[in-house]
């Protein structure tokens, strides 16, 4: 039995923090785009130099670059008991080509875990974490931008019937208690 989860959530829901807890409890590796492009930036690899003016002006890589990288990613063996999906897909195209590159290989999307929160719970642990130049309004606007992409993504994968909403706005170790009970369902299945 796998457990191919893939988290969606906005800024300041605690994704990161969760994502960290289900590696180290479930010890699935943890494939996030953004680390990913991060270190290749850090690096100075050709892939690093390619997302490089995509990431500096906040803007998504192209979805040829971004797919290639998780489909290498997930051809190597450590994903095959499972993996922890974080910032990807970003948009349908994404979806679709990850739907591909896993259905090659008879796997599949087991949930998605939407971390959910109200606007100003996340607006006001944006503020208390975030820089002294990030207005409410600014970050509120940042989030509305966020919120039109992961909307169609949760709405995609609701259809599909994999969508797990988990409310994000409460400690840390309550919501993680509900994903553990998530994924522990899914591991016994
Ligand atoms: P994140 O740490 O997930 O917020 O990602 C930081 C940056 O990496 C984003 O602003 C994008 O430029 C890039 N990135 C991360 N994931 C993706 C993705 N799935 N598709 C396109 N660009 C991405």
């Amino acid at each position: 039995m796998s457990l191919n989860i893939m988290l969606l959530g906005l800024p300041g829901v605690g994704k990161g923090t969760q994502a960290a807890k289900i590696v180290e409890k479930y010890n699935l590796p943890h494939i996030s785009t953004g680390d990913m492009f991060r270190a290749a930036m850090a690096n100075e690899t050709e892939l690093g130099l390619k997302a490089k003016s995509f990431m500096d002006a906040g803007n998504l890589v192209p979805d040829e670059v971004t797919n290639g990288i998780v489909a290498e990613r997930l051809a190597e063996e450590d994903t095959k008991p499972g993996f922890i999906l974080d910032g990807f897909p970003r948009n349908l195209e994404q979806a679709h080509a990850l739907e591909d590159m896993l259905s090659k290989e008879d796997r599949s999307l087991d949930a998605v875990v939407y971390f959910t929160a109200d606007t100003e719970v996340l607006v006001d642990r944006m503020m208390a974490r975030g820089r002294a130049d990030d207005t409410p309004e600014v970050i509120k606007n940042r989030l509305d931008v966020n919120g039109k992409l992961t909307e169609p993504i949760a709405e995609y994968y609701a259809e599909k019937g994999i969508l797990h909403k988990i409310d994000g706005a409460r400690e840390l170790d309550v919501v993680f208690a509900d994903v553990k009970k998530l994924l522990d369902s899914l591991k016994n299945g």
